[in-house]
């Protein structure tokens, strides 16, 4: 086999803990509590590891990141290791002060994320008053702190119709980025898919408002867009391929391929707590399952997307028929690609219903898989 080529990124997520609720959270449905967290000097180590393997950047998430007093000390060993470092946060935990300590200690970059435009509404995506306003507060922070600001806005079937309102806000907060994140339907979001997946009018809208801003905003602000897989044409390179760019730590210490890979069935996921990142990331029999193009079926055996898309995404390809080594049935292409319109067309035509919002012990099996 040939070298295998480090990962340009470390997802850390330090705590599945967080102030808000959200219906779509990609956090896996069974969350670790608090005692179960990696400590202090493990993630340190971590880091040094994955600087050592070749890796470029560090994104501090969760959960919230901010809920661990640790976070500046994390960043710091992180600068000193040559990491560039982002912090991917709610903020509703967020002050001056705390911002100011982050800074310090070599933060480089803020990615915040909003749930909608109009409070009333934000809020209740989010599961908690008062977020959207204590979120608007910490944009001004951010962005007085010099640091560069990404919002990250997640859209969906109840907040979809204010995407122009969105592009807006994020220019007037000074963001330098936006990225339109549509719901993809796995873990929290799978549960919710009736209450979040938008109809393909309104689909269509927005990414109408989106190529007409990316002309408007060119060189002020980047909108990145992708249109959720169920009704793409082909998958995405889900995290880039499989064990390709990015290696996903769980606040326990598993190490994943994407953050959503614990929904897998049949692996030992492998743990920092007994074997090194570089070991995980080149011998470790779930990185190398599903790397490269060997693993493959038909048809994507033979397409010439193969090393595009890698066969999309194996935790979708799962939750919907069952086999994790099916090809993802996001692509037309796909056998499985006839029950994948069959579900969409049932969940656009239905009411959108309530959320089961993201806590402990509050998640059943969606209706229909
Ligand atoms: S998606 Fe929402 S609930 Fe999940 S970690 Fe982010 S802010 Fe918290
Ligand atoms: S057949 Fe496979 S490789 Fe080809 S586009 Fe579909 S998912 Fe991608």
């Amino acid at each position: 086999m040939s070298a295998i080529a480090p990962p340009l990124a470390l997802l850390a997520e330090l705590s599945h803990r967080c102030p808000l609720r959200c219906p779509y959270c990609s956090n896996p449905l069974e969350l670790e509590r608090a005692g179960a967290e990696l400590d202090q000097a493990t993630w340190q180590r971590v880091l040094s590891e994955a600087a050592a393997l070749g890796a470029l950047q560090v994104h501090f998430s969760g959960g919230e990141p901010l809920v661990r007093r640790d976070l500046a000390a994390l960043v710091r060993h992180a600068a000193s290791v040559g990491l560039y470092s982002n912090l991917i946060t709610s903020g509703v935990l967020l002050d001056a002060a705390r911002l100011a300590e982050l800074v310090e200690a070599g933060l480089e970059h803020v990615q915040l994320s909003f749930q909608d435009t109009e409070a009333a509404s934000a809020d209740r995506i989010a599961g908690l008053a008062g977020a959207h306003q204590k979120k608007l507060a910490v944009a001004a922070l951010v962005r007085a702190a010099g640091l560069p600001l990404t919002v990250n806005a997640v859209m969906h079937r109840q907040n979809l119709e204010r995407l122009p309102e969105m592009i807006e806000l994020a220019l007037k907060l000074g963001a330098g980025r936006l990225e339109v994140a549509h719901v993809q339907y796995y873990g929290w979001a799978l549960v919710n898919r009736r209450a979040l997946l938008p109809t393909e009018a309104q689909l269509e809208r927005a990414t109408a408002v989106v190529a007409e801003a990316r002309t408007r905003l060119k060189g002020v602000l980047t909108i990145d867009y992708v249109v959720p897989d169920y009704y793409a044409r082909r998958p995405k390179a889900c995290m880039g391929g499989w064990g390709r760019q990015f290696l996903n730590i769980s606040p326990a210490g598993k190490v994943l391929p994407c953050h959503a890979a614990e929904s897998l069935p049949g692996f030992d996921f492998p743990s920092v707590r007994t074997a090194s990142l570089a070991e995980i990331w080149e011998r470790s029999t779930l990185f190398n399952r599903f790397r490269g193009t060997e693993w493959m079926p038909e048809p994507c055996r033979s397409c010439d997307r193969r090393e595009i898309d890698w066969g999309g995404c194996r935790c979708q390809a799962f939750a919907l028929t069952g086999d994790v080594a099916r090809t993802d049935p996001a692509c037309a292409l796909a056998p499985d690609r006839a029950m994948l319109d069959r579900l969409r067309e049932a969940d656009a035509a239905a009411p959108a219903g309530d959320f089961t919002y993201r806590q402990i012990g509050a998640a059943r099996a969606p209706a229909e898989t």
